[in-house]
């Protein structure tokens, strides 16, 4: 691989490839869609007014930017000097809002009156019926059904917002199935509507279009991390679903000496239990059976049920700039309760799986700085600990 270890992230080739990994495998319907998209997004990227207009929305609607939290007690009690990114403090509560904002800027700026979605947990959903409540737009949401019964109160806050919920029956109907329909969705409405993806994930210009929206977080945890430190820090921890989070904070740090590390679920480890396998639109590690069959994720976690994970951290992987781990879930929960015990910080479901890894992992810390992405924060996650710990005895 020609990544050597001090090189910042880079686009992908025309055809949307990072290394083996990528690419625009879509049906002939979709390819007109796929380039009108990537003119556009690289149109607007070199324009500074939309720059600006985004840089704004970033600015006073959510939050940005976010601090960098010192975790003192946490340091103590793992003998390594914790920082956090507190993406838990944006709007709608996670570092989705940075996404849906360029996104919903972009389809605006094409002409574009509807968003298309799809959501697992509802995250996406509600940060994308956020987007498009701000911005006069219609918003249509695909959600399956298992999660839009598991998801009760995202169900009603994207209502609230306005938008239209539409339940995924296909397959398992589970996030891979809303996707699917969401895609056939803007097939058959590219006129008007704009596919807003919600990770690092699908054809070309989607994986690249998305971290770049997010690289607004690695670049401000870069420049905090060198007025408080001097330095970059050592070890920087992200979670991986789709990989958006993970991406945006490894942006900021790819040409520094830091180990760079993603953690997934046990149970949804497509790096770490994947092979190479195509599913929607680009090619990159999978859950799959031997008859190559996509295999159902399973975490605590809904924000990380997902049975892929975006071709840049397969690439990564497989080049070695980036290393993948896993945590259990009994391992998250404990996350959970520390960071919430020590800080005062509840985090969500998600980033405690960065936080699991690291006081697992805490010996071989030992002395380091060690920066985690608080991808999000745990409001939405606390009735199902609760109930938990409660089946337990233990609350
Ligand atoms: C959705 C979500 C994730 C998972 O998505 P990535 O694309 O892997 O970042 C992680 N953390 C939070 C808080 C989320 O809402």
């Amino acid at each position: 691989m020609e990544l050597n270890e001090n090189e910042a992230l880079k686009p992908p080739d025309a055809s949307g490839r990072f290394g083996d990994f990528g690419g625009r495998f879509v049906p002939e319907t979709l390819m007109p869609a796929c380039l009108e998209l990537e003119k556009a997004f690289n149109e607007a990227w070199a324009d500074p007014s939309f720059r600006k207009q985004l840089d704004d929305l970033l600015a006073d609607y959510a939050g940005r930017p976010s601090p960098l939290t010192d975790c003192p007690n946490l340091s103590e009690l793992l003998g390594c000097r914790i920082l956090l990114k507190r993406e838990d403090l944006n709007h709608t509560g996670s570092h989705k809002i940075n996404n849906v904002l360029g996104q919903a800027l972009l389809a605006q700026r094409m002409g574009k009156t509807r968003l298309v979605a799809e959501t697992g947990a509802g995250q996406h959903g509600v940060a994308t019926a956020t987007a498009a409540a701000l911005l006069g737009m219609e918003c249509c949401v695909y959600m399956g059904e298992v999660d839009v019964e598991r998801q009760k109160l995202n169900v009603f806050r994207m209502r609230l917002l306005g938008a239209e919920v539409r339940t995924a029956l296909s397959g398992s109907r589970t996030l891979k199935d809303a996707i699917n329909e969401a895609m056939r969705d803007w097939v058959a409405t590219v006129e008007d509507s704009h596919y807003c993806l919600g990770s690092v994930m699908g054809p070309h210009p989607y994986p690249w279009m998305v971290r770049t929206f997010h690289e607004v977080l690695g670049s401000e945890a870069r420049s905090q991390c060198q007025e408080r430190l001097g330095t970059t820090p050592d070890v920087v921890v992200a979670c991986v679903g789709g990989g958006s989070n993970a991406i945006g904070i490894f942006s900021g740090f790819a040409d520094s000496p830091a180990d760079l590390v993603g953690v997934e679920p046990a149970g949804g480890a497509a790096v770490g239990r994947g092979v190479p396998g195509v599913v929607h639109g680009s090619r990159s590690f999978l859950m799959q059976d031997e008859f190559g069959q996509v295999l159902e994720a399973e975490s605590i976690s809904a924000g990380l049920d997902y049975p892929g994970v975006g071709p840049e951290h397969s690439f990564l992987a497989a080049s070695g700039r980036a290393r993948y781990e896993s945590v259990t879930d009994t391992e998250v929960v404990e996350a959970f309760q520390l960071l919430s015990r020590l800080e005062g910080i509840i985090p969500a479901l998600e980033p405690a799986h960065a936080l699991a890894w690291v006081s697992r992992e805490r010996a071989s810390l030992a002395g380091k700085t060690v920066l985690i992405n608080l991808s999000g924060r745990g409001d939405k996650d606390v009735d199902q600990i609760l109930e938990l710990l409660e089946k337990e005895g233990r609350a």
